[in-house]
């Protein structure tokens, strides 16, 4: 296995650099730097000018649209884009949803939804967890009823990450409850502008809406919105986890991260010395950064694999646990370099307003709430406690 760059793969990042550079709007840069809130009209706006350049659906077939890059191309991009404060692209249409439909939806349902998603006509959430399933999500209980040429829905989803701006969700659904719990559930699209489905915001610590409930009420759901075969969901609800977990390691998001703790660590005075000069700090900074090149390297070997045909497997979940553990180490320490200027909320001032003035340097506003926002990383697409589990099952063998 070689881990260094070709010299294809190198004019590839060069190529991409310069487009974000002459593509990603000041606006929209300048707020992900500042760690402000991205609003729908900004992911938006980037998608569009990815999908025009035929870059937005990076791991789809060039048949529907995609740019059919492999695992390393990709790994690129996203490097790339963290680096130049590209918005992260909302994952459940393009990297969850299109490799289901891709592998075990229809034809029709292909051809229906793909090119949906690329206009950025539909907005795509994921209803998955229930209040009585997370980390066993198995247990879900919305039911729908089969009557005729319809599902009949009813249930309540919970934690769907930006569902206040989706038009469609896909579901895990129970089909039949009288059978061991994997077998009876399906995957169901459901048009969130049907009668009965009502949407209602959970705010978090960080002070932003960002999940919904969401209920269904007598829903009816065209069969036709059924994804593969009725009670066979449980194979494509796993299909799709994989995906979410690699997704989550953040390598890109992290380099950028480290890059600005740097930099602010080397501007930011306490007790007469810098802090990278003080040696607790200095210390923590060291390590996240070790860290953090290991989990490159192994992020390298499993995406170099994939590149070369084999499915992530367990190491997926190796990926998301270190992946996400750095990320929070990161915003941690941001958050101690800004001291208490990190203390204020200012909702309207990361919302993209100029009503409230941030306190102290520029990276401050936004370090409290990035903070509390980033522990969700150890929660979902499994939680961490979940996947050492997994590693000492598959891995470790214990
Ligand atoms: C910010 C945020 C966004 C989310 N977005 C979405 C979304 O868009 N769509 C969606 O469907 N879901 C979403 N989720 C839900 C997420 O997937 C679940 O929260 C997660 O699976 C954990 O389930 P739970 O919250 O029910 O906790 P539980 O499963 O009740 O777990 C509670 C605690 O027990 C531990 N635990 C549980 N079982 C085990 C075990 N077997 N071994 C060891 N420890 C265990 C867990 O690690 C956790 O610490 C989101 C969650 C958050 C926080």
């Amino acid at each position: 296995m070689d881990l260094n760059y070709t010299a294809e793969q190198d004019a590839f990042r060069a190529q991409i650099r310069a487009f974000l550079a002459d593509n990603l709007p000041a606006a929209i840069r300048e707020k992900v730097r500042l760690g402000k809130r991205i609003s729908k009209a900004d992911s938006e706006a980037w998608n569009a000018i990815l999908s025009t350049q035929g870059w937005l659906a990076t791991n789809w077939p060039k048949e529907y649209g995609g740019a059919e890059w492999d695992a390393v191309q990709r790994q690129i991009f996203e490097e790339e884009a963290c680096l130049a404060h590209a918005p992260r692209l909302v994952p459940f249409g393009l990297t969850m949803l299109a490799p289901v439909l891709l592998q075990f939806g229809s034809e029709a349902q292909r051809q229906r939804f793909l090119p949906r998603i690329l206009s950025g006509e539909d907005w795509w959430c994921q209803g998955y967890s229930e209040p009585g399933a997370g980390s066993d999500l198995a247990a879900v209980k919305t039911r729908a009823v089969r009557e005729g040429d319809h599902y009949v829905v009813n249930g309540q989803k919970t934690w769907t990450t930006l569902g206040q701006h989706a038009n469609w969700i896909f579901c895990l659904v129970r089909t039949n409850p009288d059978v061991k719990k994997q077998a009876g559930i399906s995957f169901l699209l459901i048009d969130m502008e049907t009668p009965g489905v009502t949407v209602r915001p959970i705010t978090l610590i960080d002070g932003e809406a960002e999940v919904n409930e969401v209920f269904f009420d007598n829903v009816h759901v065209p069969v036709d919105n059924l994804v593969g075969e009725e009670d066979k969901g449980w194979t494509y609800a796993k299909y799709l986890l994989t995906h979410e977990r690699t997704n989550i390691a953040g390598v890109g998001f992290s380099n950028a991260a480290l890059a600005t703790l740097k930099k602010v660590a080397a501007g930011t005075m306490a007790g007469g010395r810098s802090l990278d000069e003080n040696p607790h700090f200095a210390g923590r900074m060291a390590q996240v950064e070790i860290d953090l090149m290991a989990m490159r390297t192994t992020n390298l070997r499993v995406v170099s694999a994939a590149a070369a045909g084999q499915a992530p497997g367990a190491e997926s979940s190796m990926l998301k646990v270190k992946g996400t553990l750095i990320r929070q180490e990161l915003t941690s320490l941001l958050r101690r370099a800004a001291g208490p200027d990190a203390m204020p909320f200012l909702p309207d001032y990361l919302d993209g307003g100029d009503n409230q003035d941030p306190m102290g340097p520029e990276h401050a506003a936004s370090a409290a709430p990035t903070y509390f926002n980033m522990r969700k990383l150890s929660i979902f697409g499994g939680s961490n406690e979940v996947q050492r589990s997994i590693i000492a099952k598959t891995i470790l063998e214990l």
